[in-house]
């Protein structure tokens, strides 16, 4: 059977970023340092395979630092984690490793700054995500007003409207947060905040990725988890961008065949937590089918790369 001719445009960059890549690391290096088991509080990126492969070489994952023995080793998963969960880790004299990413890390520590300089913070952030939970809980309860829409923000009621300053989540969409971000000036003229969001590199780098994409092509597949926030961006970037059919999938098992019937092309990206195994799985599976033409869009590239903490680069 002759296989119809398919565009497969390939995203550049896609897939994992240099906060997840790290946060791997420190589990696998944990792991080999101190053997198994090694406890990881919450999933160390939002990735079943990642966590999976984890798992099978040692690692247990739990959401609760409750739920870990004081004498094994635990790590902080690339979300971030509240204050007080290092400080409880502290206080039962237990080996934590922290593996937020640094980016996150930054938003932390801007939150901080604000605060001892009398500002409340306003968050841009999805309600219930970790890393939401975990910058929040950087600051005293009350200290930190959470809004999620442009709309929000009509709603709140700070202290002071003069002293506010805001914060973002590291992985929202770009354009749906400057929406947000316009709204908080023009109620509050006063408000400071970072140069435009604390959006990263790698959330920004895959959403322009797949703006070039959505002009080439009408479908669009984003390999990426259901509770991965980056990668469910990258779906509604894609739809926005006009794309009348764009699906997040976590591996090639997931792709609607019959929904893709008469394509001539489409899109394939990835979150910043799907590893590119699942990348190739999901091409090679259109290879199977299809007579495919590959094309990369390349709107950057990346070279950021992060250290891995101190105490897993000495011996033990
Ligand atoms: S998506 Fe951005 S903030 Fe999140 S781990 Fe990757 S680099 Fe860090």
């Amino acid at each position: 059977m002759t296989k119809s001719p398919l565009t497969l445009y390939l995203a550049a960059p896609r897939g994992f970023c240099a906060g997840v890549d790290r946060a791997i690391k420190i589990v696998e290096m944990a792991l080999s340092k101190w053997g198994a088991p090694v406890y990881v509080r919450h999933e160390i990126v939002h990735n079943k395979y990642v966590v999976d492969a984890l798992r099978d070489q040692g690692a247990v994952f739990v959401e609760e630092l409750d739920e870990c023995p004081d004498d094994r080793p635990v790590i902080f998963s690339a979300h971030g984690v509240p204050k007080a969960v290092p400080a409880a880790a502290a206080k039962r004299e237990m080996i934590y490793v922290d593996a937020t990413c640094p980016l996150v890390s930054k938003v932390h520590i801007e939150a901080e700054r604000h605060h001892a300089n009398g500002l409340q913070m306003v968050m841009i952030g999805h309600a219930g995500h970790p890393e939401t939970v975990g910058t929040m809980g950087q600051l005293p309860e009350g200290e930190v007003i959470l809004v999620e829409t442009a709309d929000d923000v009509a709603s709140i009621a700070p202290r002071d409207p003069n002293k506010l300053a805001f914060i973002t989540q590291t992985t929202l969409s770009v354009d749906d947060t400057a929406d947000v971000v316009a709204a908080l000036n023009a109620r509050f003229p006063a408000i400071i905040g970072p140069h435009k969001e604390d959006i990263c590199y790698a959330t920004t780098n895959r959403q322009e990725a797949v703006k070039a994409m959505a002009t080439k092509t009408k479908a669009m597949l984003v390999i990426g988890a259901p509770n991965s926030s980056n990668s469910k961006r990258l779906v509604e970037v894609g739809a926005k961008a006009g794309c009348s059919y764009a699906q997040l999938v976590q591996r090639a098992a997931d792709i609607d065949w019959r929904a893709l019937e008469g394509i001539d092309s489409i899109g394939i990206t990835a979150g910043a937590s799907a590893p590119e195994v699942l990348i190739n799985e999901v091409i090679d599976a259109f290879k199977d089918r299809y007579d495919v033409t590959e094309e990369v869009i390349e709107t950057a590239v990346e070279n950021v790369e992060f250290k891995v903490p101190r105490v897993l680069r000495t011996p033990a």
